[in-house]
C-alpha cells in the first residue's frame, strides 16, 4: 500500500514515515501543500496522511482540489488545532478521518488500517488465506501451513498485495505503484528479486510455485489446490 505523507514539520514527518515503513507501507513524503497537489495529480496513492497547516497550500485546499478532480483516495487529516471548527472544515472538504495533534502513533496506524480496509481492498479482512498460506495483517505474520515464516516489511507488503488479488495477473507497474515508493527504479529487477525470495519462503519443495510469472504481463498468485482460480 502506497501512502503520501504531507507534513511540513520535518522531524514529525521523519518519525511518521519511519513508523509507517516499518509496517510495510510504501511512503513518499512531501513538506509543502502545492507540491502535494502536483504529486497527487500524476501519481496514484492508496492513502494520504495530510497535515492541515502547510506552506504553499493548506491541507484543506489540497483535499478540496483532490476531490474536485474526482479522486476518492482516502484522506486522514492531521490538525494541530483542537476544536470543532477545524475538524468540521476538514470533513467538509472531503477528508475521511482526522487526528488531532499530538496523537499516539498507534492510533494513527489504527486509523490508516481502517481507511485502507474501507477502500482499495474492499472489505479486506485482517486475515487472508490462499491455499496453505495464511497472512495476518494486524500482526504482520505469515503462516505456511502451521509454521510461522518471517518476512521483511517489503516481502510482507508484496505478498499481501498478491494474496489479496489472488488469481489476477498483476503487472510490475502495478506492483511498483502499490508496494514500492519513489525510490523504485523502473529499470531495476528488484520486483523479480523479491518474487524469488518470496517463492523460496512460501513454496518450500512444492512445485510448481504459487507465484506464476506471465511473460511480459506480470505475476499471479494461484492456489495450487485449485480452491481459488
Ligand atoms: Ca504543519
Amino acid at each position: 500500500m502506497r501512502v503520501l505523507l504531507v507534513e511540513d514539520e520535518r522531524s514529525t514527518a521523519r518519525i511518521l514515515a519511519k513508523g509507517l515503513r516499518e509496517q510495510a507501507y510504501a511512503v513518499d513524503v512531501v513538506h509543502d501543500g502545492r507540491v502535494a497537489s502536483s504529486r497527487l495529480a500524476d501519481s496514484e496513492y492508496d492513502l494520504i496522511v495530510l497535515d492541515v497547516m502547510l506552506p504553499g497550500q493548506s491541507g484543506l485546499d489540497v483535499c478540496r482540489q483532490l476531490r474536485a478532480a474526482g479522486q476518492d483516495t482516502p484522506v486522514l487529516m492531521l490538525t494541530a488545532r483542537d476544536g470543532i471548527e477545524a475538524r468540521i472544515a476538514g470533513l467538509d472538504t472531503g477528508a475521511d478521518d482526522y487526528l488531532t495533534k499530538p496523537f499516539d502513533f498507534r492510533e494513527l496506524l489504527a486509523r490508516v488500517r481502517a481507511l485502507a480496509r474501507r477502500r482499495a481492498l474492499p472489505l479486506a479482512p485482517d486475515r487472508v488465506v490462499v491455499g496453505r498460506l495464511t497472512l495476518e495483517s494486524r500482526t504482520r505474520q505469515l503462516f505456511v501451513g502451521d509454521e510461522a515464516v518471517p518476512l521483511t516489511a517489503r516481502e510482507f507488503a508484496l505478498l499481501e498485495y498478491l494474496m489479496r488479488r489472488r488469481g489476477d495477473v498483476i503487472s510490475r507497474r502495478d506492483l511498483a505503484r502499490h508496494v514500492w515508493d519513489d525510490s523504485y527504479d523502473p529499470l531495476s529487477n528488484v520486483i523479480d528479486v523479491y518474487v524469488q525470495r518470496l517463492r523460496r519462503k512460501i513454496d518450500g519443495r512444492a512445485q510448481p510455485s504459487m507465484i506464476r510469472a506471465h511473460r511480459g504481463e506480470g505475476y499471479q498468485l494461484v492456489d495450487p489446490d485449485g480452491a481459488t482460480p
